[in-house]
């Protein structure tokens, strides 16, 4: 049994005759480069988060760049965000020479801490970006009860989380500005890089597109200096592709992780879903004060699982100038020692997840 974190192969297999033609159609039409097909995209997922406007961009990191720049986020500016999440988060505001200011996280949903992010807020603060990591969405009622009060703008990292839903409403329509990447392994995932960047203000609209395209919404007229973040047509069109799968494959993820919780949960620490939210399993993260000798166990059985993130961003080399250390966000680092991600992806069979639980269940002594 040769068991995959992702098994992207599996999925092309079952898109193979319907991927194929959009690609050769691309081929075909000599366009490379936005066209039709990233209008159309564009159309169609903005429908899908209920938004009026989707802007494509060409990754993930690039949709959270955009945002940041389009709200004016610069040196002198404070941007809150978790320090446990993926880096792209704090790189944007600091590549953007913002100053990365950190809240801790919620023991139960991995999510930032809206009470701690009450306590970052001062005058500095142009934008609080929270995670809804691993596919769960985070606090979004206080979150945005936090920005109205306070008239600091909220941008959704939906990179993990594109389709998750609270209080029966897609992520990426609450904040100002909405992120997803579309990185192959993510549940909807392109054949190479691409992303894109929500919002249903008009204003907005018109500045996230130019700047994507070196700050010009006429061509050769450059109103802001922007980047150079174009979707590629091939992307664009697999993505649509896919697209029209993605509730199926999200439903298919719930599926496993139903299961592995049915048969993990006397053993570790398994996922918390609050009942307002719907959680799409990017990862499936399970707890334990084993983790690195499980990580090992399950290695020896051939079991692939992975760590997201063994390092919070504020103990990571890169942002030690920002002058944080060990025990300034405590819930961040004692996740950092005990999470582990297990196989998750639509085309696992219920024979691996078995494999996978009964291995956990034997590496914990029991049956
Ligand atoms: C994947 C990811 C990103 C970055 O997306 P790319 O498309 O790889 O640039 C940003 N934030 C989070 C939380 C992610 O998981």
């Amino acid at each position: 049994m040769k068991i995959q974190m992702v098994d992207l192969t599996r999925q092309y297999h079952e898109l193979k005759e319907e991927i194929d033609i959009a690609v050769g159609n691309v081929l075909e039409s000599g366009q490379f480069i936005l066209g039709p097909d990233v209008k159309r995209l564009e159309g169609e997922l903005a429908e899908y988060v209920g938004v009026k406007h989707a802007i494509a961009c060409a990754n993930g990191t690039d949709a959270l760049q955009i945002a940041l720049m389009a709200l004016g986020v610069g040196p002198g500016d404070e941007v809150i965000t978790t320090p446990f999440t993926f880096v792209s988060t704090a790189e944007v505001a600091a590549l953007l020479g913002a100053r990365v200011v950190f809240a801790d996280i919620c023991e139960g949903t991995f999510n930032i801490d809206t009470n701690d992010v009450r306590r970052k807020i001062n005058a500095r603060t142009k934008a609080i970006v929270p995670v809804h990591l691993y596919g769960l969405p985070a606090d979004m009622d206080e979150l945005m009860e936090i920005s109205s009060s306070t008239g600091i703008p909220i941008v959704e990292d939906s990179a993990q989380a594109f389709g998750a839903e609270y209080h029966g409403k897609k992520v990426c329509s609450f904040g100002k500005i909405g992120c997803v990447s579309f990185f192959p392994s993510k549940n909807l995932g392109a054949y190479g890089d691409a992303g894109m960047v929500f919002t249903d203000d008009d204003v907005l609209d018109v500045k996230l597109r130019a700047i994507a395209v070196h700050g010009a919404e006429k061509k050769y007229y450059h109103d802001y200096v922007g980047v150079n973040s174009r979707l590629d047509t091939i992307q664009a069109a697999i993505l649509r592709v896919k697209s029209k799968h993605l509730d199926r494959y999200n439903k298919l993820r719930s599926h496993f992780a139903k299961m592995y919780t049915e048969q993990l949960k006397d053993v570790v620490t398994t996922p918390e879903t609050p009942a307002d939210r719907k959680h799409i399993f990017h990862q499936y993260t399970i707890r334990t004060e084993r983790r690195d000798d499980l990580l090992n166990y399950l290695k020896a059985a051939g079991i692939p699982s992975a760590i997201y993130y063994p390092v919070p961003l504020h103990l990571q080399k890169a942002y030690q100038n920002l002058g944080y250390k060990h025990g300034d966000f405590p819930v961040a680092e004692k996740l950092s020692t005990d999470v582990l991600s297990l196989p998750m992806h639509p085309h696992l069979k219920e024979e691996e997840v078995e494999f996978v639980a009964s291995r956990i269940r034997e590496f914990c002594g029991r049956k």
